[in-house]
Formats: structure tokens, sequence, C-alpha cells
């Protein structure tokens, strides 16, 4: 590598401006820190950069679809992407990995991140979920619990506007909520169907992160009025939904604190053995590959879970051989993901002349009922089910071609209930990621190899799952229930986590309560690559709120000069 040439001094480094990242610079710089943020990805302004956004289905060439050749060339990507967003979604060949077991690992390479793409579904995550794992003895115990994060929950939920109901159930606690969505006609006969018969369980409105009634903070941002386009993926040109983009990086900016550098590929993190300290970041030019230093006094590693172990991994010196912190060797250990394996349907009779408006963007929430408090299942862990109801589109013929059928179209066809799971997996030390011996990708970085598999505790969820939404489908009042196992592969959660875990104890953890690593407190991680286990909730607003937390401490330690 050439000696740096461009060395330039901030008081905060942020290594990626995704959802976390987007949180760190916007704290970091609220609380005065002058602050680098380095994406190795594009621009994309808000608005500016968003081709799609305005786009009828007739304008896009495919009509939305991926075209084969798409799909050939991009296995991983095809899975989640779709023809008016492919622009966000990394595509395959140009960042390779390697599957030592099947793991599809999503990602969006940009300025945003994923944050653009998210679908946005916000719950807290409840005390059950921080302590089941120590009580169950899946797991070491998380140093924190709900009480330390419910303020930065709030703190986070109001800036980025939270839609929901305040609804009381322990398993999924309440938030600063604006104004729900509605439920239509079949959701509330479900809701209140299944509350009826079981009295526990409970289907709810979705939290969802859209500005349903924006509040003067979220005007402050340029942001306005959800219009239920349900067209979100593509950008929204009204800001009405969180993403990076529209409004954590432009109030930065807003600060004249920010310094926002695209294309620039975090390599590494330099690090000082005198002081035990991270000094700044080495760092390539994504399109000219010149390498240059950043200096600052406390780093904020944000990355995306499995990115953000690749450069901690790529930060060897003689202190730390191994990758940065880790001393333990569990660096890139206990990796986990959400189980999305299960989902269900019935068609349910009735309500014809019953019909919605508008294309809401959220869905409803069944909340957890498993093993809340004590473990009563053959499996550990608990699950979150996301339901809704909609009307098929067509009336039933009995022929597939001809007038009939065409006339039958412009009709609404019977309604229909879905349900889908969202479970908690364990994290496990074989799960894991590892820098790849030989191979490197074009910036000159290791490959990642994914060596990440389901287990026989994900097989009994999975069972469990699929009895409850078929006994619940058909309480509901659902006929010709059908559930399925997809046998998807992990990655396509999209939820993946852990690799560089909190804990109480520098032994079997990498970070402490405060998300500094054990060995280089100057360092934050603040990405999912944090969590100490997957809970079953959206894990999303956790890594906000514990970003928040994280910076508030960083500057109360740096007033105290202990940083
Ligand atoms: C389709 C979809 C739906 C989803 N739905 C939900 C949901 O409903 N609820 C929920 O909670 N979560 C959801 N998620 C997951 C959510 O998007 C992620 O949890 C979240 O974006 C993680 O935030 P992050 O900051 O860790 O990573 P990201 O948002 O991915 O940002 C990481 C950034 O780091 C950059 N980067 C990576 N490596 C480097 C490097 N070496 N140098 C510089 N920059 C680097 C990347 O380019 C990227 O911009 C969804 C994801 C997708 C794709
Ligand atoms: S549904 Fe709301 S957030 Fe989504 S694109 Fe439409 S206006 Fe924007």
């Amino acid at each position: 590598m050439n000696a740096a040439a461009d060395a330039t001094t901030f008081d905060a480094i942020v290594i990626g401006s995704g959802i976390s990242g987007g949180w760190a610079a916007k704290e970091l710089c609220d609380k005065g820190l002058k602050t680098l943020v380095l994406e190795r990805g594009r621009n994309v302004t808000h608005i500016k950069d968003y081709p799609t956004a305005n786009l009828a289905p007739w304008q896009l060439p495919h009509r939305g679809a991926l075209t084969r050749k798409y799909r050939e060339e991009n296995p991983v990507a095809s899975r989640i992407a779709a023809e008016d967003v492919v622009h966000f979604f990394v595509r395959d060949a140009e960042h390779p990995y390697v599957q030592e077991r099947p793991f599809d690992w999503i990602r969006g390479y940009q300025v945003g991140g994923k944050s653009i793409m998210w679908g946005r579904a916000c719950q807290r995550w409840s005390r059950y979920e921080f302590e089941a794992p120590e009580r169950d003895g899946y797991g070491i115990a998380w140093p924190i619990g709900y009480d330390d994060v419910a303020p930065w929950y709030s703190h986070v939920e109001k800036f980025i506007g939270v839609c929901g109901t305040r609804d009381g159930i322990e398993s999924m606690p309440d938030g600063e909520f604006l104004p729900p969505f509605d439920f239509n006609c079949v959701e509330q006969h479900m809701s209140d169907r299944i509350r009826a018969h079981y009295g526990n369980r409970h289907v709810v409105h979705g939290r969802w992160a859209h500005l349903t009634r924006p509040e003067p903070i979220h005007l402050q941002q340029g942001r306005s009025r959800c219009l239920a386009r349900n067209l979100c993926w593509r950008g929204c040109p009204f800001g009405a939904y969180f993403s990076s983009n529209s409004s954590t990086l432009p109030w930065a900016e807003k600060t004249g604190n920010l310094t926002l550098r695209p294309d620039a590929v975090a390599h590494s993190i330099i690090y000082d053995e005198r002081t035990n300290r991270a000094t700044g970041v080495r760092v390539i030019d994504a399109n000219t590959h010149a390498v240059s230093e950043y200096r600052a006094r406390i780093v904020f590693v944000n990355a995306s879970a499995l990115n953000t172990v690749l450069i901690l991994f790529n930060s060897v010196s003689a202190r730390f051989p191994h990758g940065l912190g880790n001393d333990n060797g569990l660096l890139g250990k206990y990796v986990a993901f959400q189980n999305y394996r299960a989902s269900g349907s019935g068609f349910i009779d009735g309500f014809d002349d019953k019909y919605y408006f508008g294309r809401r963007p959220s869905e409803c929430i069944l909340a957890n009922f498993r093993n809340l408090g004590k473990q009563e299942m053959d499996f550990v862990g608990g699950y979150t089910t996301f339901t809704g109801a909609y009307r098929e589109r067509g009336a039933v013929t009995a022929e597939r071609v001809g007038g009939a059928y065409k006339d039958a179209q412009a009709r609404p066809g019977p309604w229909k209930i879905y349900m889908y799971l969202q479970g908690e997996t364990i994290p496990k030390e074989a799960n894991h990621v590892r820098l790849d011996e030989t191979q490197k990708d074009e910036w000159g970085m290791p490959l990642l190899v994914t060596s990440v598999g389901y287990d026989d505790n994900d097989e009994k969820m999975v069972r469990d799952w699929r009895t409850q939404a078929t006994e619940m489908l058909a309480v509901a009042g659902c006929r010709d229930i059908e559930t399925v196992d997809n046998h998807w592969s992990p990655g396509r959660d999209i939820h993946e986590m852990g690799g560089c875990r909190m804990g109480r104890d520098p032994e079997t953890s990498l970070l402490n309560r405060w998300n500094q690593l054990h060995a280089c407190p100057n360092v934050f991680v603040t990405d999912g690559a944090c969590m100490t286990s997957t809970g079953n909730q959206s894990p999303s607003l956790l890594y906000m709120a514990l970003t928040a937390r994280a910076v508030n401490h960083a500057v109360e330690e740096l007033a105290r000069r202990n940083l």
C-alpha cells in the first residue's frame, strides 16, 4: 500500500452511512463534533437520486420484473430486488464473498445504505428478549436491559416518526407513536377473533417508520406526510418514511459539522499501541484506488454487521494480529439471523361489499406469545408474526382465458389473510464469518467467508409456528388454509447480526455495555454486529437507539478525557 498522502483530522469518524451510521453522524454532529462519514458506495441525494420514485408500472421496461440476465448474473440480489430498485442493491459479481454454507448476503452500498430499501418495521424489544438468553441458557447475558435502552428508543422514535397504537403488550412495548394506519375490515375481524379465542394473542397495527401525521421535528427535517403509495423502497419524494438520506444525514449536514465522503472504502482502523487507542481509518478511494488516512479521537464502525466484522478483522497490528479487539478469538463468531422460513394463508368468506382505499405501506403484527417469562416450549426463543388481509385481484372464474376471465379481472376477488414468521435464532460459535486466506476484492480487501446455518431449534420453531398459524387462521374463520416451509437460506431475512457481541465479560464478548471494544475503548460498534442475541423484533430500531446511547457516552467520556 502507498503511504497516505491525504491525512485530515476530525473529532470523530463514522464508517458507513446506513441506518446506524446515519444516526451516529446526526448525534455526533448535534453534539458539536466535527465528524467524517466514510461511505464505500456512491452518493445518493434525497429525491434527486430516486430515479424510479414516480414511475408508473407501465413506465418500467419489464413492468417491475427482473430480467433473466439479471437473475442469472445476480442469484443473491435477485432474491430480494425488483426492477424498480435494482440500482440500490449490490450486484453479486461486483462484491463477491465465499459461501461455505448457503447464505444470501443482501447489501446496499451507497450513501444511506439499506435505509433506502428497508421495510420500516420498528418494534421495541421487550425485557423478555434481553433476559431470555441467560435465563434459558442459550447465550451469554446482555450487559444492558430494556430500561437502559427505553429512553433512547423514545429519543429515536420521536425523531424518525413511528406510527402505531399503544397496546399495552408486554412482549412488544409501546413507544412514542404517531397515529396508525387503519386496519381493514378483515384485519379488524381477525384481531377480534384471535383475541377473543386466546386472550393473550394480540394482532395490532404494525409499528412502522412513517409520518402519518408529521410533527414539527419532522417538518424541520424537510419531510412531509405519508400518502400511502407503498412505493417506499424506490425512495420517497416526500421523505415520508425514515431513511438516512431523508432524515439523519441532511440534519447532520445542517449543523455544519459533517463531512460526508462517498466512494471511500474503509480498509482498516489504525491503532496506536502506545496509547491503546485507535487513531484513525485507512481508506481506499473506490474509483481510483488511491489510499489515504483520516485521523480522529473516536471511531464508530457502522458498516452493517458482517462488513463491520470484516473491517475489524482487517485491522491488524502487532498488538492485535487477529483483528482489532479480538483478544479472545471470538470476532466473527456467534453470528445469527432471524428465521423467516415459514408463511401461511387462507381465504375468508364474506365481506364482499367491503373494500379499502390506498396502498397502506405497513402490516399488522401478532406479538410474540412463546417462552415469555419462562421456557415452555421444546425450543428456546420467541417469534413475531407479521400478518394482514387483502382482496385478491380478479374474481374467481372457471376459465383462465377469454372475455369472461378478462372481465373478472376488473372486479375484486376473495379476501385472503396471510401470516409469516420472524423468529429468533440462537447465536452459536460455529455460525461464523472469517476472512478468506487468499482471495481479495478489487480494493484489496480479503473476501468474507460466511459459514452460517439453521439448527434443530429453528426446525422446531418452524414446526410450532406452522401449527399455530394454521390454528389461528382457522380461528379467524379462514378456509383452504396452507402453510409452507420455504427453506430459504439464512441471510435472506436481511437481519444478520452478531460477530462482535456485547457482554459483561471480556473473555466471552468483544464490546462492553456502551458498545466500546473492551480492548480499544475509543472504537464503538453499534450496528448489528454488536448483538448478543437476535430477539424476535425487527432489529434496526434497536441499532439506532444503541447508537444514540453510545454517542452520548462517547461524548461524556471525551469530556472526562477518558478517550
Ligand atoms: C428489503 C429490506 C427490508 C428490510 N426491512 C427491515 C424492517 O422492516 N425492519 C428492520 O428493522 N430492518 C429491516 N431491514 C434491515 C435493515 O435494513 C438493516 O438492519 C439496517 O439497514 C442495518 O443498518 P446498518 O447501518 O448496520 O447497515 P446499512 O444500512 O446496510 O449501512 C451500512 C453502510 O456501510 C457501508 N459500508 C460497508 N462497508 C464499508 C466500508 N468498508 N467502508 C465504508 N463504508 C462501508 C455500506 O455501503 C452501507 O452504506 C431490511 C433490509 C432490507 C434490504
Ligand atoms: S407510502 Fe408513504 S413513505 Fe412510502 S413512498 Fe408513499 S408517501 Fe412515501
